[in-house]
């Protein structure tokens, strides 16, 4: 598990698929509902995480993600189903904000001054619809200031790895040229996360970190491209400390 501060007030987590108890194929600690582990499973995943960062497992918002650019802002736990949204903004304490991943990007936000976060998921699809963009607007039109934001990108699959036909690789790289790489055999790949870091300077945040760990090699993570389908999520979390 990484787990850091994004500013003063601010933490945040990228959980890993150590401490659940998820069968094969989910086997560890996977935080999805969505991919066909025992629901059952996932809630008590989720509350183990919870119960590790010392926060309610009430106060824990998790998104239906769609690898879109809808960046939804959150007051309290969702009333009834979560929103088909990859990003969300919250200016509520204790409030705990989560975004799924298994190779595509999870990003955390925060402006300590204003007290802010955000949590975005960014997959291919979404570094071109502009899932970061929508999310950084979002947080601006609410009184954040992007230029004294932090940000922190998680463990996703790197361009080492990402290999993608040469006609993908060229659309992703018109809307995004920093996410154009090679693998380590010399074709074309995408760089996901650098794509997000390149979006998130552009929309002024100085602070951006990377940590590297990519997940397809990772045996700690999960892994869509590694594992096929289905397979686990793990999570990046990012919350204003109450
Ligand atoms: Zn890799």
């Amino acid at each position: 598990m990484i787990s850091g501060t994004l500013g003063p007030g601010t933490r945040y987590v990228f959980t890993d698929r150590h401490g659940g108890h998820s069968s094969a194929p989910f086997d560890g600690c996977n935080l999805s509902s969505r991919v066909g582990d025992d629901p059952d499973q996932v809630a008590a995943n989720r509350r183990a995480v919870a119960g590790r960062l010392g926060i309610d497992p009430d106060r824990v918002v998790f998104l239906h993600q769609v690898h879109g650019a809808d960046v939804v802002v959150a007051e309290q736990q969702w009333n009834g189903d979560a929103p088909q949204a990859d990003g969300v903004v919250t200016t509520r304490r204790g409030l705990v904000l989560a975004v799924l991943a298994a190779d595509c990007t999870p990003v955390l936000v925060a402006d300590p001054d204003i007290g802010m976060v955000g949590a975005g998921h960014a997959g291919r699809p979404g570094l071109v619809r502009g899932v970061v963009p929508a999310l950084l607007d979002r947080m601006r039109e609410l009184g954040a200031n992007p230029e004294r934001a932090v940000a922190a990108i998680g463990p996703s699959v790197c361009g080492g790895c990402y290999e993608v036909p040469a006609p993908m690789q060229a659309e992703v790289a018109a809307a995004v040229p920093a996410a154009r790489a090679l693998t380590r055999q010399g074709t074309p790949a995408l760089d996901i996360a650098a794509g997000v870091a390149a979006q998130l300077r552009a929309g002024g945040v100085p602070t951006v970190t990377r940590f590297p760990v990519c997940t397809m090699e990772s045996p700690d993570h999960y892994s869509h491209r590694r594992e096929g389908s289905p397979s686990g999520r793990f999570a990046g979390y990012v919350w204003l400390e109450p």
